[in-house]
């Protein structure tokens, strides 16, 4: 099911990032823990009144040749209007209307989009005041927070969660033994020629008339009696080529993308290697629990000798700490080297995913590591292990019963991981580890 994506766009300085925070940290990630994932967040999921949602903080998206900063802000407004469902425009309550303010709320209100306005720092009652001339900017009912002294931000979450789209909140229609397919990665680092080469160029042409919708122009694709669907995304399509991107990095739709898919494409050129933007969605995938594949595409113009594949798979294992699991492919969409693997490597990654260990030899399998690597000691009491179950797939989550849960440490937890990865490979797939106590 895919989340709604809350865009947040302001000038510098109103505070955007200090609310992305908060909302934020409504949920803990399991990425926060996972050394190599960087901390400074472009996107978040979060959650209020049983509504999950993603948010995107615009102020951190880089833009194609973005010098002065009423431009940036212009354009990610625009890339805002283009991608979000909903769009919380922050404004200062101290600093009154700018010129700026004025000229993001035209293009705000011209673009129709579900709109919320957020009047930030009115730390007081006397602030709270200047928020009314904020309905000069004729785009709704200015809502007066401060974010520094969490005031007003309950309302301002009812207004967001209020505007979300309700076909978004059904969810979507699901074909069971369809593995979908996302393909991420930067522009120009082949994700439409290795899309074009899986399932032929005239396919492609077919799927384009056909699209009225968004999720209508997904590709769906058999091969070898599995049914695939390759999820949209950015670029994907010649025709979408002509309307490009202000963006580096399509943040809003990798997510949306990320998030409706299986298994994940992380597509990289290989003579440009890995970006920081790469590691945020890669990230994302990560934390969202999806099957990752590292793709190093046009290998055919990498210098090579007989060793060049298992340094490249060394630099990008440091370079993504966090993704040790994920299978790394080389390809090249021109000579068509191993393309004709990656629907294989696909179903396998997307089974591991959703594979289900019996509770029994779950058990059997950590009672042998931890008589191999007795759990650590603290103030004089030892860690005992109780029980563990899994308790889902996609990712693989597995609950782990212990007398005292403070005393796990990140590093045991990290060695039980690699002993349940040992025994039944989980390739490709993140897992997840609850740990509680007895009651
Ligand atoms: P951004 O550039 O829009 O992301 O703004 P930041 O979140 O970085 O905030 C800019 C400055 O405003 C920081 O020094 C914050 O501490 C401060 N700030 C944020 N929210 C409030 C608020 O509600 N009241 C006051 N007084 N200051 C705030
Ligand atoms: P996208 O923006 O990620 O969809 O990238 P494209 O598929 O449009 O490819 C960008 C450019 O790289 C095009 O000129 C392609 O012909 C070229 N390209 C893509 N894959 C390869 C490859 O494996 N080898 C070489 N030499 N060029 C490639």
């Amino acid at each position: 099911m895919a989340k709604p994506i809350v865009a947040i766009v302001g000038r510098p300085n109103v505070g955007k990032s200090t609310l992305f925070n908060i909302f934020a940290n409504s949920r803990i990630s399991i990425v926060e823990d996972t050394p190599g994932v960087t901390r400074d967040r472009l996107y978040a999921t979060a959650e209020w009144l049983d509504h999950e949602f993603m948010m995107v903080d615009t102020g951190g998206i880089e833009i194609m040749n973005a010098d002065a900063i009423a431009v940036s802000i212009r354009q990610q407004a625009q890339i805002a209007i283009k991608e979000a469902d909903v769009i919380l425009f922050v404004c200062d309550a101290r600093a009154g209307i700018t010129t700026e303010d004025a000229d993001v709320a035209r293009l705000l209100r011209q673009s129709k989009k579900p709109i919320v306005l957020a009047v930030n720092k009115a730390d007081s009652p006397k602030q709270e005041m200047n928020t009314f001339e904020f309905y000069n900017l004729g785009i709704g009912d200015p809502i007066a927070v401060s974010a520094s002294n969490h005031l007003g931000l309950g309302d301002l979450l009812d207004a967001v969660v209020a505007k979300f789209p309700s076909d978004k909140m059904a969810g979507d229609l699901e074909e069971e033994d369809e593995i979908k397919v996302a393909l991420i990665g930067r522009p120009n680092v082949g994700k439409s020629s290795i899309f074009n080469a899986l399932v032929g160029e005239e396919r492609s042409i077919v799927s384009d008339i056909a699209g009225t919708t968004r999720d209508a122009i997904d590709t769906p694709v058999v091969r070898n009696g599995q049914k695939y669907l390759f999820i949209d995304t950015a670029g994907m399509r010649r025709k979408a080529k002509v309307d490009e991107p202000i963006e580096k990095y399509s943040v809003m739709r990798s997510l949306r993308a990320v998030d409706r898919s299986d298994v994940v494409l992380m597509v990289f050129d290989a003579v440009e290697g890995v970006t920081e933007q790469d590691k945020r969605i890669v990230g994302y995938a990560h934390e969202a629990g999806k099957a990752v594949i590292l793709v190093v595409n046009k290998w055919d113009l990498y210098e090579k000798d007989n060793s060049s594949t298992l340094r490249y798979t060394e630099t990008l294992r440091k370079e993504l700490v966090f993704l040790q699991y994920a299978p790394v492919v080389f390809v090249s969409a021109v000579t068509k080297q191993r393309i004709h693997r990656l629907p294989e490597v696909i179903s396998y990654v997307a089974e591991q995913n959703a594979m289900r260990i019996a509770t029994s030899i779950l058990n059997q399998v950590i009672e042998d590591a931890v008589a191999i690597n007795p759990p650590p000691t603290e103030k004089g009491k030892r860690l005992k292990i109780l029980y563990v179950t899994q308790v889902k797939i996609k990712p693989p989550t597995f609950v782990i019963f212990v007398n005292e849960p403070e005393i796990m440490h990140f590093s045991y937890q990290r060695y039980l991981e690699n002993k349940l990865r040992e025994a039944f490979g989980f390739e490709g797939t993140p897992i997840q580890m609850i740990i509680r106590g007895k009651n």
